[in-house]
């Protein structure tokens, strides 16, 4: 299999690379604490091993660009190492290398994002990005399309960090991120005012991880297994595959 990294590439290949390519995939991570049993980059790692494989799928028609290896983690900055962008820087790095690569004649934009806590500062980024600077830009979540995977496969009813579903798509794609010996799961606390917050209830709200959770991660992560990460990352990529075929109006063989 092939596909367009622009990491991999000189000026040249990417010059011969541009008669074909319609759209960039920006790989969006974050740098912050996984609970006891998975380092601190993977969503970062995860967003990169994602946004290659989509390349792969609708080479030659996209380009895959260096990984953001930051984002919004302000509710995991008490755990230690967390590094976390403001909103506002997230979506000025965004801003400069779309406007980058509009010189070079890119106007599609993915924004490719393994982590949850970027989503509303993305979603802003493509509503005023798009007009400011007259390019089409979507933005998904990597695997959160995967719906019939992650109901056959994933029973606990809270999850969603570091959990029986971030650790097996962590096996599948990079598993060297997973301590093994330390799978566990998420010390969750009941009784908060964050259970009153969470996606779904009636008011949003920001609050502190370890309100949430005492050892970072939710979920249990000792379910996860190689064969649930296959089917989630699998299921995810044709849909968005699929779909950006339709927006990009191309056809190729989607393996
Ligand atoms: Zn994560």
């Amino acid at each position: 299999m092939s596909l367009y990294d622009l990491n991999e590439m000189t000026w040249e290949e990417v010059r011969e690379a541009l008669a074909t390519v319609k759209l960039a995939i920006i790989p969006i991570g974050a740098h912050e604490q996984h609970g006891p049993h998975m380092v601190e980059s993977v969503d970062s790692v995860l967003a990169t091993e994602m946004a290659k494989r989509l390349s792969e799928k609708l080479y030659p028609y996209v380009m895959k660009t260096p990984t953001v290896n930051f984002g919004v983690s302000e509710h995991h900055i008490h755990f230690p190492g967390t590094i976390s962008l403001k909103p506002t820087t997230l979506i000025a790095i965004l801003k400069d290398m779309v406007v980058s690569l509009k010189q070079h004649g890119i106007t599609n934009f993915l924004f490719l994002n393994a982590h949850g806590g970027n989503q509303s500062t993305l979603g802003v980024a493509c509503t005023s990005l798009s007009k400011e600077l007259e390019v089409a830009i979507y933005y998904a979540k990597t695997t959160a399309s995967a719906k019939k995977a992650i109901s056959a496969g994933i029973s606990s009813t809270l999850f969603g960090h570091s959990c029986e579903r971030e650790v097996s798509e962590a096996m599948y794609l990079a598993p060297h991120l997973i301590r093994m010996d330390r799978l566990t799961k998420g010390e969750v606390n009941s009784g908060e005012k964050w259970e009153l917050l969470r996606p779904g209830k009636a008011i949003q709200g920001f609050y502190h991880y370890e309100e949430m959770t005492r050892n970072g991660c939710i979920g249990d992560g000792t379910k996860a297994s190689f064969e649930l990460g296959e089917m989630i990352v699998e299921e995810a990529l044709v849909n968005l595959a699929d779909d950006l075929c339709v927006l990009l109006e191309i056809e190729t063989v989607i393996l």
